[in-house]
């Protein structure tokens, strides 16, 4: 131990033995890391199982908390452009629908979908999307017009 003393001498020390210590050191990051993926694999196939367990005994509350959430970003959209059917200013929100100017919507699937609420929650509002009502709506999908505008 005395000739490892002085940090210079320390330093002589460790720089003749670096490769040792390089090693060792690598290896035992290796087998750290390892270790570390063995753990993580493994824990994530208990999760999984267990995740898959817990949603298959609760699946109704997971139901209900999925319903909650689509109709808090639905309710949230539908705040953003307005609330009210641009054409018979219904304003009943079961009853309100988005709608694609231009028909545009026939290319996005996932109209009433989690996914296309938040995004009209969280991107600039949209001068292509209004809100119409399911009566006005489906009357100017069927017919191109709304007995209202007649
Ligand atoms: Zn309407
Ligand atoms: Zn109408």
């Amino acid at each position: 131990m005395s000739n490892r003393e002085t940090p210079a001498q320390k330093h002589e020390y460790y720089w003749k033995k670096r490769d040792y210590f390089l090693a060792k050191c690598k290896e035992r990051r290796k087998k750290k890391i390892e270790e570390i993926r063995s753990y993580n694999r493994s824990w994530g196939q208990l999760n999984k199982e267990k995740k898959r367990n817990w949603v298959k005994k609760n699946i109704e509350k997971v139901h209900e908390y999925h319903k909650k959430y689509l109709r808090n970003f639905r309710r949230l959209a539908l705040e953003k452009y307005g609330n009210e059917c641009e054409c018979c200013k219904e304003r009943q929100l079961e009853f309100l629908a988005f709608d694609h100017i231009n028909g545009e919507g026939k290319k996005d699937r996932s109209r009433c979908s989690l996914t296309f609420y938040r995004k009209l929650v969280k991107e600039e509002k949209k001068k292509n999307i209004r809100i119409l009502c399911h009566n006005c709506n489906s009357s100017i999908a069927y017919y191109g017009y709304c007995p209202h505008k007649k």
